[in-house]
Formats: C-alpha cells, sequence, structure tokens
C-alpha cells in the first residue's frame, strides 16, 4: 500500500527524502505544496523534476478527503460539509463564520465508542480512527472549496480525539507547524469527554491549545447517567486532570455542558455547577441540547436556559450559552453523515 504522505510532519518528510536520495530542500517545497498550496496530486508540484514527482505517485499517495455533500445556511452563512474518504466512509465538517474569522469543526474518527446519550455520532458506535491527512483534509477541502482563509480550528465534530491521540498529536504538529497552514496553537481548541490519562499527557506536551472538557453533569451520578465515560474516570480525577492542563499550560478550561431539560438544568444542578467552577479560572459554555430522533431529551426554553445562566452569571462564573449557528441545516454533530447514511439521496446544494 502505498504511504499517505500528507500524515507526515516536517521532520519526517525530511528524513523521508533523505532516504530516497534527495536532497533536503526538496522537503520543504513538497510540504508546501501540500500544506500551503494544498495540491491533491503530484502532478501540479511542477517545481519538481518530473522524475521526482513520478517516483513519489509510485510510493506514495495524497489520500483523498472528497466532498460529498454540503449545505448552506441561510441564517448565518454556516456551511455543513460531507466528506468521502478514500475507503468510502464519510465524515461531517462545518464552517462557521463569525466577527473575528472563520472557525472549522473537524471530526476526529469515523462514528465514535463514547456513547454519550445525547449525540448521535455515537448511535453506531466506532468505524475506524482518522489519520492525520484526513484531519487536515477537512480543513484544506473547506479552505479550497470556500476560497477563504481559516483562521480558528475546533476538534468537536464526530469521534472522541483523546481515543485517537496519537494521530491527533500528529495532526496538531502539522497544523500548527510554520511550514504549513501555521495555524496558532492558541486558536485550536480540542474537546474531550474526559479520558483522563490522555488528558494529562496532553499537559505534558505543553501546547498551547484549549481544551474543552464536556462536563454535562455536575455530580458523579448525573455524569454518569449521561455519559457511559464517566463509569470509567471518576468526576474528581476528571476535573484533577484539567486542573493539571491548567498548571503545565497556563490555558483556561473550556467547560461544556449541553442542557437537558428537567435533566441537568434543575435550580440544584446550577448551585452544583458554581460549586465546581467557582474556585476554578475557567470558562462555561452552555449548549442547550439538539434533539436527536433516536431519544427523548429535549431543549430547555430560551427563557429557562437564560435562567440558568444569568445564576452561574450572579456568581462570579464566566458563561455563555453558544450561539446556536445554522439552526436551519443538520445542526447536531453526525446528523447530516446518519441521514445520509440512511437515504443516501441528499443533493449538493
Ligand atoms: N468527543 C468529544 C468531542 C465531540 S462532541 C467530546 O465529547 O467532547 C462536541 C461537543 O458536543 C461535546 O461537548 C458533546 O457532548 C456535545 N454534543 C454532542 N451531541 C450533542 C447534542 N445533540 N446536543 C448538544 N451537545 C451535543
Amino acid at each position: 500500500m502505498k504511504k499517505d504522505i500528507r500524515s507526515y510532519t516536517f521532520e519526517q518528510l525530511q528524513e523521508e527524502l533523505l532516504t530516497l536520495g534527495e536532497k533536503k530542500f526538496r522537503a520543504k517545497q513538497i510540504y508546501e505544496w501540500l500544506h500551503v498550496r494544498l495540491a491533491d496530486d503530484f502532478s501540479e508540484m511542477t517545481n519538481l523534476p518530473k522524475n521526482l514527482r513520478e517516483k513519489l505517485a509510485e510510493l506514495y499517495e495524497i489520500r483523498e478527503v472528497k466532498m460529498a455533500a454540503r449545505q448552506e445556511s441561510r441564517l448565518d452563512g454556516t456551511n455543513k460539509f460531507l466528506f468521502e474518504l478514500c475507503d468510502g466512509n464519510m465524515v461531517e465538517s462545518v464552517l462557521m463564520r463569525y466577527k473575528h474569522g472563520n472557525s472549522v469543526c473537524i471530526s476526529s474518527q469515523v462514528g465514535c465508542r463514547m456513547g454519550c446519550r445525547f449525540c448521535a455520532s455515537t448511535l453506531d458506535g466506532l468505524e475506524r480512527n482518522l489519520t492525520p491527512s484526513e484531519m487536515l483534509g477537512q480543513i484544506y477541502q473547506i479552505q479550497k472549496i470556500s476560497g477563504e482563509r481559516v483562521s480558528n480550528i475546533v476538534i468537536m465534530g464526530t469521534g472522541e480525539p483523546m481515543d485517537n491521540f496519537e494521530n491527533f498529536l500528529t495532526f496538531i504538529q502539522i497544523l500548527t507547524d510554520e511550514h504549513g497552514l501555521h495555524i496558532s496553537q492558541r486558536n485550536v481548541t480540542v474537546s474531550t469527554c474526559g479520558i483522563v490519562p490522555r488528558m494529562k499527557e496532553l499537559a505534558e506536551h505543553n501546547l498551547q491549545i484549549t481544551l474543552a472538557l464536556s462536563l454535562h453533569g455536575s455530580t458523579q451520578e448525573k455524569r454518569q447517567e449521561l455519559m457511559p465515560v464517566a463509569n470509567k474516570y471518576q468526576l474528581e480525577e476528571v476535573l484533577a486532570a484539567c486542573d493539571y492542563y491548567f498548571e503545565k499550560t497556563g490555558r483556561r478550561i473550556t467547560f461544556e455542558y449541553s442542557l437537558v431539560q428537567g435533566v441537568n438544568d434543575r435550580e440544584e444542578d446550577a448551585r452544583e455547577l458554581i460549586h465546581i467552577l467557582k474556585p476554578r479560572n475557567c470558562h462555561l459554555n452552555l449548549i442547550p441540547v439538539n434533539p436527536i430522533k433516536e431519544r427523548s431529551f429535549a431543549k430547555p426554553s430560551r427563557k429557562s436556559a437564560l435562567n440558568f445562566k444569568n445564576k452561574l452569571e450572579r456568581s462570579g462564573i464566566n458563561v455563555t450559552i453558544r450561539r446556536e449557528m445554522g439552526s436551519d441545516i443538520d445542526g447536531a454533530c453526525g446528523q447530516l453523515r446518519r441521514r445520509y447514511g440512511t437515504e443516501g439521496s441528499m443533493k449538493e446544494n
């Protein structure tokens, strides 16, 4: 099988080229074609000698991430993309346009095995991990298709990045490398359901990326109800791992909390949440749950969500309600992919 050339870090590519008996500077040229000019074929690399291009094409592949569908919100310009991978699997990504720049939300796995109760991405379990090139490919294709520069990346689509840890780290390295797209680490956010050993390991890498923890419950019991991963890691351990990340990197943690009506949006939930967050330098992002038809969870009314937010705010917690983007298109994680999978008839628009 041909090697996946877009998954090599700059240093690894240099070594590959030296092994092939090529000069080091060729690595720089090829890396630029792959990660700045976003070439999808070796034939585009016109400043390389023809025989090198041919040699590369024999040994390596530039793994395809091909747009299969696109939905555009009429409300706020949010674009949702469905990409087909080389083995026919599909992943979703989202382009969000904000005043401060474009943000892309990518998937890290095909499916997910974490089983969070309200999430559509996990209903069919995990199919496979994405390679670094397939994570990058989502961003590169969106940049090419939209013709717009992307400045912020969130790894919050389908999948659990800490369950695909090595590939995730390589992806971050390539994404933020000065020879590539050179996205600032501070403009990258990774979201995890709370895999404690990997969170600690990530802290050791001393990156400047933001860590977002999916909290969703303010007690161990409540978390266990919504997230099977909580059976493995106690809330206390998860919070200690967040503290460790903050200590090591100086980066403030973002806590995500999907508000589910009657489940975690009550008075006592707010009280417990304040108890957890008050001593911490953090940000809380409330996400009114996006209902999926397979489950009976409902989102609280706007008024009730605001009420919840105000309670926290009055206690000095830094809190926002996530603005709903693209509410007129398949919003919740994994819904577009599922719809495509079951109906197979979605048209590009
Ligand atoms: N596996 C990672 C990242 C992917 S999910 C994680 O668990 O953090 C990104 C965020 O969206 C998580 O906080 C997740 O719990 C939340 N989420 C998933 N489905 C949702 C839904 N239907 N409504 C609201 N939030 C949802």
